[in-house]
């Protein structure tokens, strides 16, 4: 409905093949995974076997299609309208894992090991390992190390919160390389090897769907070729790749709001309350219509944000982070407002808005809280010497 002009036919057929695909094979399960936290393996695999969604970005050789970046998140977005968990775990693999790993080999200049390719053409399931139980916005308060042996490097450390952690085959893992705070390398590291184990973290909130994890590594031995790239140069990868992971949230949140918009906006018009359509009273027409207006706000600022990270626009960076703040806390009010137009209905499982409304409280949270991003923003704009250019 609100699809950029700026998207050609590959996106926009991509956008409306996977939405509709969501909307017949994911949309009639997810109440039961929500209910029972499980995540359906097989159901995420059919995301590539039926789509092509996996390694979208990377070449034909490695089993990509050469897309770009847009492409992901519109795929993350079509699929966060039915299931929000499944897409988030599909973030993790291909933002997160496949994006990341093979973008910093490309412009770092030097060649990726053979077995990254191989791990990468075999699509294993697979996350990103940053936050630790006592560093998560505090980022570089990390204290998981990997110290030099003579053939590679120990892992050491805990990684809390780790999205497919329970069912990954392999990880990007941060950690620390060195005294300073910025001494951060990032290394790939294949599940099941030894001193490597995971465990599944405390039921969740919402995004039930998808499998959340604490990878512990204990003494945990890396050959060289684990590292990516640059030793000591993690934070370059990092932020990099931050502005695309909250785009990637911030599209998650857009599809949650989509469906909660179409839920209330039907609802209104069928339920009736004395002797007329609810929609006609001025209290339900306020909630639908600000729902409706930050709905546009959401998708627009989205997209033209998306160009303009592709484009390596100054702005991409500032704009990424009010992107996802402003995507957050609009998706957790539409969702709420769609709870209050179903009433009792909207309180229960009967309909998807409280599963929805739930999942989009992670969106304020997680790849960077609210809190963090206004303190990015209020720091990039405090430190401009020139006023804003709008023109
Ligand atoms: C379902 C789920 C999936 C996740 N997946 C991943 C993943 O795949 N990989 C990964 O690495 N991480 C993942 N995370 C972790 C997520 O990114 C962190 O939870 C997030 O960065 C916040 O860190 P924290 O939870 O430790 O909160 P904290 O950093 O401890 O923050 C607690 C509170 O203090 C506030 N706060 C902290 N510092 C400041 C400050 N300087 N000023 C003002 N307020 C501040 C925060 O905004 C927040 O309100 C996931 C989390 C969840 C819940």
């Amino acid at each position: 409905m609100f699809l950029h002009s700026d998207f050609d036919d590959t996106h926009r057929e991509l956008f409306h093949t996977v939405q509709a695909w969501a909307k017949k094979t994911l949309a009639p399960g997810a109440a039961e995974r929500d209910r029972d936290a499980s995540f359906d393996e097989a159901l995420y695999r059919r995301l590539d076997t039926e789509l092509g969604l996996m390694n979208i970005t990377l070449p034909e050789s490695l089993g990509g299609s050469e897309l770009d970046v847009a492409a992901t998140i519109l795929a993350i977005e079509a699929l966060s309208e039915q299931d929000p968990g499944i897409a988030m775990s599909y973030l993790s693999q291909e933002l997160l894992f496949a994006h990341q790993l093979y973008w910093s080999w490309h412009f770092s200049g030097r060649n990726m090991p053979e077995r990254h390719k191989t791990i990468l053409k075999n699509k294993w399931i697979s996350g990103m390992a940053m936050t630790e139980p006592n560093a998560g916005t505090d980022v570089l308060g990390m204290s998981t190390t990997a110290s030099r042996t003579e053939d590679g490097f120990v892992l050491n450390g805990v990684k809390q919160w780790i999205t497919n952690g329970p069912v990954g085959k392999a990880f990007l893992v941060y950690a620390r390389t060195g005294e300073a705070r910025r001494d951060i390398s990032l290394f790939m590291v294949e599940a099941g090897i030894p001193g490597f184990s995971c465990s599944e973290c405390e039921h969740k909130m919402g995004m039930r769907s998808s499998p959340t994890g604490i990878l512990t590594f204990q003494d945990c031995r890396i050959p060289e070729t684990s590292l990516v790239a640059e030793f000591n140069g993690g934070l370059i990868p990092m932020i990099r790749n931050l502005a695309i992971e909250r785009l990637g949230l911030a599209a998650q949140s857009c599809g949650i709001a989509s469906t909660c918009f179409e839920e209330m906006r039907r609802y209104a018009i069928e339920r009736h309350a004395f002797g007329k359509s609810i929609v006609e009273f001025g209290q339900i027409q306020r909630l639908l219509s600000e729902s409706y207006a930050s709905l546009l706000a959401m998708h627009t600022m989205l997209y033209t944000t998306i160009r303009q990270v592709m484009d390596n626009d100054p702005e991409s960076s500032v704009n990424a982070d009010a992107v996802k703040l402003f995507c957050a806390t609009a998706a957790e009010t539409i969702s709420r407002n769609a709870i209050q137009i179903l009433g009792a209905n909207g309180y229960s499982t009967a309909y998807p808005v409280e599963r929805l409304h739930r999942d989009s409280v992670l969106l304020s949270i997680g790849g960077g809280t609210n809190e963090a991003l206004q303190k990015n923003i209020s720091r990039q704009l405090i430190r401009r010497k020139e006023g804003l250019a709008w023109t």
